[in-house]
């Protein structure tokens, strides 16, 4: 499932590619006939992204809202496009590019009174505008009183937005933190760490448009060549890169999550 850095890529993909244009938009599948219906011919004003949902905004005041889930994906092609593969969702047709979905979860156009209900049921992003600080925090005010595990509280996207499985298992990785830990015996100092190195990783997942947690050193290549697993140092790992043990898997808010009982015991 793509998490935050990758809404917050395609976000800006999309600005650069169609903002300012009149889009034809169509559903091919058909499931999306009607809400396309409401948008196509009008110019599309920008695309947000907050944690792992994308919002784009035409100049009627009516968005585009999406969350890709765990299928949806985009496919880009010079206009006009080619006949349409599998069940697209949704088509955007624009002066020299043109936009298929196909998978999505949510794919509907809403009103700004949705967006905001939508928005309100999320944490910070750490990659959204506003104040770092406030954000940061609005999500340790969470942490520091739950009894749930840390493992479960950074995926909660109304504790924090934008945290998927990989995020999740490199994160308790890089700071040596067993995930099972409850909240609200983390400690500060801990919490700022955790946040320091997310907020790192998020960043760095948005420059390469892909998660990346190893350094160039460690992974004795340039991070911006790196694909599959040689960019993560735990997740859908064998062995520790620390000490050599097994990586285990356990179950932390009904997903799987890669650690080293060892290293973060
Ligand atoms: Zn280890």
């Amino acid at each position: 499932m793509p998490e935050g850095h990758k809404t917050h890529f395609l976000a800006r993909q999309h600005t650069d590619w169609f903002a300012g244009q009149s889009l034809k938009v169509t559903s091919p599948q058909g499931r999306f006939r009607g809400d396309a219906r409401k948008v196509s011919g009008r110019v599309m004003d920008r695309c947000e992204a907050i944690g792992k949902h994308l919002f784009y905004h035409f100049e009627n005041d009516r968005l585009i809202h999406v969350h890709l889930g765990r299928y949806g994906k985009y496919r880009m092609h010079s206009t006009p496009p080619p006949a349409p593969v599998g069940l697209v969702r949704m088509r955007w047709v624009g002066q020299t590019w043109s936009l298929d979905l196909n998978g999505p979860t949510t794919c509907r156009v809403i009103d700004r009174q949705t967006r905001e209900e939508v928005i309100g049921k999320l944490g910070p992003d750490p990659l959204a505008e506003g104040s770092p600080a406030r954000k940061k925090a609005l999500v340790w005010e969470t942490v520091r009183v739950s009894g749930k595990p840390i493992g479960a509280l950074v995926l909660d996207q109304s504790v924090v937005a934008g945290v998927g499985n990989i995020f999740r298992a490199e994160l308790f990785f890089e700071l040596g933190l067993d995930p099972r830990t409850p909240g609200i015996e983390l400690g500060k100092a801990t919490f700022d760490s955790l946040w320091k190195s997310l907020v790192k990783m998020m960043r760095t997942g948005l420059k390469y448009g892909k998660i990346i947690t190893v350094t160039a050193k460690e992974a004795g290549a340039p991070r911006a060549t790196l694909e599959g697993r040689d960019r993560f140092r735990v997740y859908g790992k064998a062995s520790c890169p620390r000490c050599d043990r097994s990586i285990e898997t356990i179950e932390i808010a009904a997903r799987k999550l890669y650690w080293c009982p060892g290293c973060q015991g």
